[in-house]
């Protein structure tokens, strides 16, 4: 069975200790009020990784990752981060081609696919974001822009390193905007996914990929949007600052 997955993106929000206080919560909320199987990541900015790592050691099911790595393994790359110092801090996770990074930082397919495979050497787990823009949706081009970014940026994988990776469905018009796909669209494009997964790949390997949404989950809509088939979980932004909102999240698998 496929994990059910929580994963917080604080994307550049709390400073070092607030950082610290809001993984604290969290992690004694999760102590206090027991989840289940569910894996809780937490992607927070560079400045916070080796410690909320640490913090995170308490708990089982909570892990710490990174939002961003540089394509290259080391070198003169002034002010980049590499795959392996994230590993380096605790963190195991890191979150690739999240539309912020595609528009504002002119992120490409063909730029996300070297970061992909510079994480996998380096035994750190993309978190692949994709999805449509809002102009993209209204032309019903969505599955073709959906189809192209998995093709360019995580297709080129042999099936063992594709069956490490999660992929994230972001409707980059959900983002941050308080309009939240709603649970059918949500499982239309969640489908077409692991439909894409089985022919590229096969059945196995579709049915084990955990595809979490992404967009203005809330703890609000979180339930219908989980009990969709082929929803295993969100990425969560403004919601996973505030730890009573995320960790009512996390308990809709309870
Ligand atoms: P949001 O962000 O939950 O604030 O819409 C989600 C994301 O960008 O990962």
């Amino acid at each position: 069975m496929r994990k059910k997955i929580v994963a917080g993106n604080w994307k550049m929000n709390l400073d070092y200790q607030e950082g610290l206080s809001l993984l604290s919560e969290i992690v004694n909320m999760v102590k206090d009020e027991v989840i289940g199987n569910q894996q809780v990541i937490i992607c927070s900015p560079f400045i916070h990784l080796h410690a909320i790592a640490s913090l995170a050691k308490e708990v089982d099911n909570v892990s710490i990752g990174a939002q961003n790595i540089y394509q290259e393994e080391s070198g003169a790359y002034t002010g980049e981060i590499s795959a392996k110092q994230i590993l380096s801090t605790g963190a195991k996770y890191v979150i690739l081609g999240h539309s912020e990074r595609r528009a504002y930082f002119g992120e490409s397919d063909e730029l996300l696919a070297k970061k992909v495979d510079v994480s996998l050497k380096n035994n750190l787990t993309p978190i692949f974001c994709i999805g449509e823009t809002k102009e993209e949706r209204e032309a019903g081009d969505y599955f073709n822009i959906i189809k192209s970014q998995l093709q360019k940026g995580v297709f080129h994988l042999s099936s063992e390193d594709f069956s490490k990776v999660i992929i994230a469905y972001e409707p980059v018009w959900a983002i941050g905007t308080g309009l939240t796909a709603s649970p059918e669209q949500a499982q239309e494009v969640h489908a077409f996914i692991r439909k894409e997964i089985e022919e590229y790949y096969n059945a196995v390997i579709a049915d084990n990929t955990s595809i979490l949404y992404g967009g203005s989950c809330n703890p609000k809509n979180a339930p219908d949007l989980f009990s969709q088939a082929d929803i295993d979980g969100g990425l969560i932004g403004g919601a996973s600052l505030k730890s009573r909102d995320f960790t009512d999240i996390i308990k809709v698998f309870n």
